[in-house]
């Protein structure tokens, strides 16, 4: 690729960026479709936050991920928000037309995707233990493909409040409580899903589960959205267990995948953005 006057420029906003791998991602796409095009991270601290959207909009920066801290204060800088994103409360893909900065939520369909691509059976109960801003996403997709949500959260009244949320868009079972390390036998049926939006599990707390897996058996599926490290001790476990498992890299990939749809029109082979996601997380 050759950077040039017509090169277009994405990024990714966030503090800290330093880990982030979505600049490999991204620009491995990029030369795959051979758009000239380069994709940079920023770190912003959340006080420039302002100044660096409307910097970004300035300089025709063509669109921008969004990541911790920024994905819900991102909202009230953009111009205009999707609907699905808006119902989330937060922002994780900016697309810039002609100084006209739209803002789309891609965690949730990159989570369904993942789950899709696995052949998971959506019709069980399925758990999804958190409440965050990734929970809120998963949450908002999911609810139109599952027949029973239950959100267990560290504290309840987030809880609580996601599943009075969701249940005001639709009619299957939404319940909220608290996220309990202890899951009880009679809670799990077979064919259901658990879903880890928490960050217990996450480098460097890589020794730590949310839940305890002694109850998880080989008919339940676990999907743990958490990627560092790449196979955490919630999926070891679930998988010793006979467990069926997802891992946090597929999401991850598909909502890179998404976000580039967005703002290039193109989609690029998956196995682009899988390669280039495995071969950073070794490198880290
Ligand atoms: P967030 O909005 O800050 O939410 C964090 C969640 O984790 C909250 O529900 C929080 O509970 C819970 N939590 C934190 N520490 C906990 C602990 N010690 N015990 C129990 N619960 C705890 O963050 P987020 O944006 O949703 O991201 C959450 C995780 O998902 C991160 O690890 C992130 O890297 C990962 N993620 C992965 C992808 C992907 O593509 N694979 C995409 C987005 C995010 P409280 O409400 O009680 O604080």
């Amino acid at each position: 690729m050759h950077v040039n006057g017509e090169t277009k420029i994405y990024a990714i906003i966030g503090d800290p960026v330093e880990h982030t791998i979505s600049p490999f991602l991204h620009n491995s796409a990029f030369k795959a479709t051979e758009l000239n095009s380069i994709y940079v991270a920023f770190r912003v601290i959340p006080e420039r936050l302002a100044q660096a959207v409307d910097g970004l909009r300035s300089l025709s920066v063509k669109g921008f991920n969004v990541t911790i801290p920024h994905k819900v204060t991102v909202s009230p800088l953009l111009d205009e928000i999707d609907p699905s994103a808006r119902k989330i409360g937060a922002v994780n893909t900016v697309k810039n037309t002609n100084g006209r900065l739209m803002g789309y939520n891609t965690d949730g369909e990159g989570a369904l995707m993942a789950l899709e691509e696995a052949n998971i059976n959506l019709k069980g109960k399925t758990i999804i233990l958190g409440a965050g801003g990734a929970a809120r996403a998963i949450a908002f997709t999911l609810v139109k493909h599952v027949n029973e949500i239950v959100i267990c959260n560290r504290t309840e009244a987030k809880a609580l409040e996601l599943a009075s949320e969701l249940r005001k868009h639709t009619d299957i079972p939404v319940t909220g409580k608290k996220l309990d390390f202890q899951l009880s036998s009679e809670e799990l049926d077979d064919g259901d899903l658990i879903i880890n939006t928490t960050s217990v599990g996450m480098h460097p707390d890589i020794d730590n589960s949310p839940i305890n897996t002694d109850v998880i058996s080989r008919n339940i599926t676990v999907f743990d959205i958490v990627y560092t490290p790449f196979k955490t001790k919630l999926l070891k476990e679930a998988e010793a267990r006979g467990a069926k498992t997802v891992p946090g890299i597929n999401m991850l990939v598909y909502q890179a995948m998404k976000s580039f749809e967005i703002w290039t029109k193109k989609t690029v082979n998956v196995e682009v953005f899988f390669k280039a996601a495995t071969n950073a997380l070794e490198r880290q």
